[in-house]
């Protein structure tokens, strides 16, 4: 599977519940999908992901991820469509500005792999396509204040377009004299590791900017001898790299599990930034942990580990002038 190119990995990915269920052991009796919730957000997962995933387990903390449970049709009336209102906060389509100092361009609608608790799962897909047309605006709008430093690449995932467009959008940034940093957020390290390589990643430092990834990784077992050796490239160059998670029920809900991710994530000298609670989108109730529970997860962390072990436990908001922590 490595020898293939990330282009082919992608292409070829498991889209089907069929394949999905065969790929990993189950029987659909056994566990049972919703055939709604993948008409609008398909399955996606490269194999070189769902490789990870235990045989014959339908409890795995992988599959959990993945997997379009039944208990995504259950309509929860708090559980919406855009719970964090993004369309307020974009002066311009595709780029939002809700925090002083730095604004998050939505590069694109597309991912290397569909996590079923995505906020961004009902996101219009049509629309984020469009994006390329409006990046001039986005520029434009950036240039003009002098009061954002960070431009913050996601989606999406900004590593799925190609080296051509990302260093497009990487110097054309760069070009702008008072952005210090450029901020990648991406799971492609964890799912398609081969995607990062160093000539990629001189391209993107080539421009003098500060550049800083942050991965997306919820569970120890995402991290593989492929992800060291892409997250290697990075550090090679001088790139700090943070992770950030959301808790999960039934996927990474207890101390001991976040603790084994920490600990593995700064093996491979990642640092532990955030763990989001799940925002409320529709579809995605069945993997909620309440505040208490988050809460005592981070004392229990706390009462037993290094500091910098425990990520921020944060909300996202809305009209809050930044993520809001949870522990005071
Ligand atoms: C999360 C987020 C950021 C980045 O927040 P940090 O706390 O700096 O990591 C920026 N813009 C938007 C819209 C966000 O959702
Ligand atoms: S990779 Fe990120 S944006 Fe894409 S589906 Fe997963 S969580 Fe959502």
């Amino acid at each position: 599977m490595q020898s293939l190119s990330w282009q082919q990995q992608l292409a070829q990915a498991i889209k089907t519940p069929e394949e999905l269920l065969d790929y990993v052991g189950l029987e659909a009796d056994s566990i049972g999908y919703s055939n709604k919730a993948i008409q609008k957000f398909p399955i996606r997962v490269p194999h070189n992901f769902a490789n990870r995933i235990k045989h014959n387990d339908p409890n795995d903390p992988i599959l959990r991820q993945i997997f379009p449970y039944l208990a995504e049709d259950d309509d929860i009336p708090a559980y919406v469509n855009d719970p964090l209102a993004e369309n307020n906060f974009q002066p311009v389509q595709g780029l939002l500005h809700k925090y002083r100092s730095r604004v998050l361009s939505i590069t694109t609608g597309a991912c290397a792999i569909h996590c079923r608790y995505c906020f961004r799962r009902h996101f219009p897909y049509q629309e984020a396509t469009s994006y390329k047309k409006h990046w001039e605006h986005g520029l434009d709008y950036i240039k003009n204040d002098h009061s954002i430093d960070e431009v913050i690449l996601s989606g999406g995932d900004p590593l799925v377009l190609s080296d051509n467009r990302l260093d497009e959008l990487i110097s054309s940034i760069s070009g702008i004299q008072h952005i210090e940093r450029i901020r990648i957020h991406t799971r492609i390290p964890v799912v398609l590791s081969n995607r990062l390589t160093e000539t990629l990643i001189k391209k993107i430092i080539s421009y003098g900017k500060t550049i800083i990834f942050v991965t997306h990784i919820n569970h120890a077992n995402e991290l593989n001898e492929q992800v060291e050796i892409s997250i290697k490239i990075l550090h090679k160059f001088n790139i700090m790299v943070l992770n950030q998670s959301v808790l999960l029920k039934g996927i990474n809900d207890s101390a001991n599990t976040l603790i084994s991710l920490s600990k593995k994530l700064v093996e491979f000298n990642i640092i532990p930034y955030y763990l989001h609670m799940l925002d409320p989108v529709s579809g995605a109730a069945h993997y909620d942990v309440s505040i208490d529970k988050a809460r005592q997860i981070i004392a229990q962390m706390q009462a037993t580990v290094s500091g910098y072990l425990v990520p921020k436990l944060v909300r996202e908001e809305i009209g809050m002038p930044g993520k809001t922590p949870m522990i005071n």
